[in-house]
Formats: C-alpha cells, sequence, structure tokens
C-alpha cells in the first residue's frame, strides 16, 4: 500500500505505548525509511561528525542535546534518504516547539497517534524488572522471565528501580509526557493531521488498527 496523502509520518506516543516496534513494522510494511531521532544521534556521537561532536559535548555535561541539533540532526538524514519520497519519524517532535522547528525544515502528512490512557502506561511501565546482580532488564507483561522473578542470564533476583514504581511513573507521565504532548496533538489536530489509533491490545491488534487507519485515510484524501 501507500498512497501520496500519507507518507511523511511522525509517530506520537506515550512511553509505553509500544511505538518502536510498530514503527519498525510500519516502516517495513510502507517501504519507507524510519528515522528514529535517539538512534540517529547515537550514531553520530559514536561516528564523531561534525554535529555529534557538538551534540557530545552537551551530553558529557549531562545536560540535554537542544533541539536545533537533533533537528540539524534530521535534516542530514532526509537529504541522504530524499526526504521528499516519504519517511516516518519516531522520538521527534515531543513539543510543540520541537514541531514547529521540524515545520521548518520539511512538511508533515500525517501525526500518528498511538494512544494509550494513563494507567494502562503505568501498568505497562511499572512491570518493569531488572537483574540486581547483572542488569538485565525484564517486563513482567511483554518480556517476563522463564521462572518467576528470577534472572534468566545469571539466576539472581529480579528487583524493580525506585522510578519503575507506579507512583513514580504516574508522576513522570503527568510531568514529563503529558504536559508537551497534549498541545502538540492538539495542534496536530487543528491542522487536520492527526491520527489516531487504540494502542490498547496486542502488537498485531495495533498494527492492523494503524494500517487500517491510514488506508481508510488514503481513501478519504
Ligand atoms: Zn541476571
Amino acid at each position: 500500500m501507500g498512497c501520496a496523502g500519507a507518507k511523511r509520518i511522525v509517530l506520537l506516543g506515550p512511553p509505553g505505548a509500544g511505538k518502536g516496534t510498530q514503527a519498525e513494522r510500519l516502516a517495513r510494511h510502507l517501504n519507507l525509511p524510519l528515522i528514529v531521532t535517539g538512534d540517529l544521534l547515537r550514531a553520530a556521537v559514536r561516528e564523531g561528525t561534525p554535529l555529534g561532536q557538538k551534540a557530545k559535548a552537551y551530553m558529557d555535561r549531562g545536560e540535554l542535546v537542544p533541539h536545533e541539533l537533533v533537528v540539524a540532526l534530521i535534516r542530514e538524514a532526509l537529504e541522504r534518504i530524499d526526504g521528499e519520497k516519504g519517511f516516518l519519524l519516531d522520538g521527534f517532535p515531543r513539543n510543540l516547539e520541537q514541531a514547529q522547528a521540524l515545520e521548518a525544515i520539511t512538511p508533515i502528512d500525517v501525526a500518528l497517534l498511538i494512544d494509550v490512557p494513563r494507567e494502562e502506561v503505568v501498568r505497562r511501565l511499572s512491570a518493569r524488572r531488572v537483574c540486581e546482580r547483572c542488569g538485565r532488564v525484564y517486563n513482567l507483561l511483554t518480556q517476563p522471565p522463564q521462572r518467576d522473578e528470577i534472572c534468566d542470564a545469571c539466576g539472581a533476583k529480579l528487583v524493580q528501580r525506585s522510578d519503575d514504581t507506579p507512583e513514580v511513573v504516574a508522576k513522570r507521565f503527568d510531568v514529563q509526557y503529558n504536559q508537551d504532548a497534549q498541545p502538540l496533538i492538539e495542534s496536530y489536530r487543528r491542522k487536520g493531521l492527526l491520527l489516531t489509533v487504540d494502542g490498547m491490545g496486542s502488537v498485531e491488534e495495533v498494527f492492523a488498527r494503524i494500517i487500517r487507519a491510514l488506508e481508510e485515510r488514503c481513501a478519504g484524501s
């Protein structure tokens, strides 16, 4: 599939919505290049490109990489892949200011929101456990160990990090995600670019909904 009206796509959704998994499947399905901003940043730092060196200086100081730098990285990536043909962008923008910066370098056809209610985000993220010996990460809902709360790799006990408790996850959702995401989502809605998909259910169910929603949009445009 694929249609002229939906080829430059940004993915939105809270942490724990399964965005990364859906992004990979969708990119394959639509034959669109996937740009994951976190990966772009890590690659640029690893390769020591001019932008990567600038980014590294911020990271070394424990500061957030300014969004101008991330936008410059996205611009480079779009030049490499010929952004005119379309792309799937994951991890950016996260707020209104970043959306405006992105708009200055490329138009967007669809902002695809994988919507998961706050209670579910809390349920999913607070199911995270980590091995106290080797550090391997599990999720009791999606990636459980073979034996109850015991590490598959080393047999040590799994523990919950203090920042994965339901209270802390809920607070992080309110402060870090919701506050920024709501105005962003609203702005895409006003522009008629927002496509919301229910993120509850299995990976397959959510993926099928995404495809259907994109097809309906194509048929309607
Ligand atoms: Zn372990």
